[in-house]
């Protein structure tokens, strides 16, 4: 689960990491009282979207002027301008892909001076089973063109779960970064708390770009990027209160509800498959015949008929989807629970695109038999090869 950035400074505060002080914005009239208590004489205005690049991005709508979506404002009236004029736009950065992204909250934030911008992040790092801290000098830049360029301008270092966080992993941090004297001090201080907040509520992955040396050498977090383990979600309620779900991909939030494991795809072939390797291997044989999947779907080893039904629905909802394919392998999961929901859902949502049901295993006899005598316009396959030659070939003749 991803967060906003105001968000995720109001995490990093709790546990003592320097950020600056700063006001969502929810509708244009809170903008007053936030800029009057931040006080000046510089603010900064940040579009609240679940994407980085913002500050190079660029609004859709002329009417939110040529500026990105990070503005520096040196008055109460430019922040109320900017304020107005991004509320409501839409925002298009290198990570929100070409429909952009409406930005429906805003930070008022007080102004830093920058001396130095660095990189700093935290994540799981499965290689080690640790987590690790990755560091580089170079800071406020796409890390991963960085990456690319200048790997050895980039340092991680693990930190050991039996120990945790010691403060030679803070050293080393400030090491990389060229610290001295109290900086390095701060930076210590600054990875113990990164990694207190980062365990303490189950983070996957923690992004501070940039870190900044302030002009009056104060290190400080000016962008805060945080995405949790969904799987730990269940510890921490009050974080999941702060889920934006219009963030999110509508089909994926009705997934969500009944437990399926759902990502939405660009493809035109609906999928629906158990286990999250065959919905891979799905993905890769519609793929190697010519089509491309809409979705991946893992209704996983239990799946009732209800459960069927949902993601049926979820699926045919999709307008790109011109054909599905139902892949399943009974092990756990029975052929004829699944052939009756399948025939369950295609009653209660009808069915407009062709359909190939391609079942293995327990009872298949028996969900074979459910689905041939159901009198609905179902293409039955014998193997998963057969399947996606099926639905490949019927999209491709209705397309
Ligand atoms: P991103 O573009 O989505 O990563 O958003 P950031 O929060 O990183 O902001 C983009 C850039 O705006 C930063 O890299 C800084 O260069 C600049 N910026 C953000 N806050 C301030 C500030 O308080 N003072 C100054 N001078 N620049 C800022
Ligand atoms: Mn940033």
């Amino acid at each position: 689960m991803n967060i906003h950035e105001y968000q995720a400074k109001g995490i990093l505060r709790e546990y003592g990491a320097p950020v600056p002080n700063g006001f969502p914005i929810f509708t244009a009239d809170d903008t007053e009282n936030a800029a009057n208590a931040l006080g000046g004489p510089v603010w900064v205005v940040k579009s609240q979207i679940h994407a980085g690049g913002r500050g190079k991005g660029k609004f859709k709508e002329a009417s939110a002027g040529e500026m990105g979506g990070v503005r520096l404002a040196r008055s109460v009236d430019d922040v109320k301008k900017y304020v107005n004029e991004m509320l409501g736009a839409t925002l298009v950065t290198k990570q929100t892909g070409p429909a952009g992204k409406q930005v429906n909250r805003l930070y008022v934030e007080e102004g830093s001076e920058i001396a130095k911008e660095f990189y700093l992040s935290a994540l799981v790092d499965r290689a080690s089973g640790h987590i690790a801290f990755v560091v580089s000098t170079e800071g406020g830049m796409d890390i991963e063109e960085v990456a690319h360029a200048t790997p050895e301008k980039i340092v991680t270092l693990t930190v050991d779960p039996a120990t945790g966080v010691m403060p030679h992993h803070g050293r080393a941090v400030a090491k990389a970064l060229g610290l001295k004297g109290d900086l390095a001090k701060q930076a210590e201080k600054l990875v113990g708390s990164l990694y207190a907040a980062f365990v303490g509520s189950d983070m996957e992955m923690l992004e501070i770009n940039p870190l900044i040396v302030t002009k009056d050498d104060k290190l400080r977090c000016l962008d805060a990027k945080i995405s949790f383990d969904s799987n730990a979600l269940y510890r921490h309620p009050q974080l999941a209160e702060l889920r934006d779900l219009s963030e999110e991909d509508d089909k994926e939030i009705e997934a969500s509800k009944y437990d399926l494991a759902y990502i939405a795809l660009d493809g035109t072939i609906g999928c629906m498959v158990n286990g999250a390797g065959l919905a891979m291997a799905t993905l890769d044989i519609i793929k190697l015949y010519g089509e491309e999947p809409a979705n991946f779907l893992d209704v996983g080893g239990g799946a009732t008929e209800e459960k069927v039904t949902a993601a049926f629905k979820i699926i045919t909802a999709d307008p790109n989807v011109k054909g599905i394919l139902v892949n399943i392998f009974g092990g756990i999961m029975k052929c004829d629970v699944i052939a009756n929901g399948v025939i369950a859902a295609v009653k209660a949502v009808g069915l407009q695109v062709p359909l190939v049901v391609r079942l293995e295993g327990t009872n298949v006899e028996e969900g074979k038999r459910i689905i041939n005598e159901s009198g609905l316009d179902v293409l039955p396959a014998d193997d998963l090869d057969d399947a996606a030659q099926k639905i490949v070939a019927a999209v491709k003749k209705g397309a």
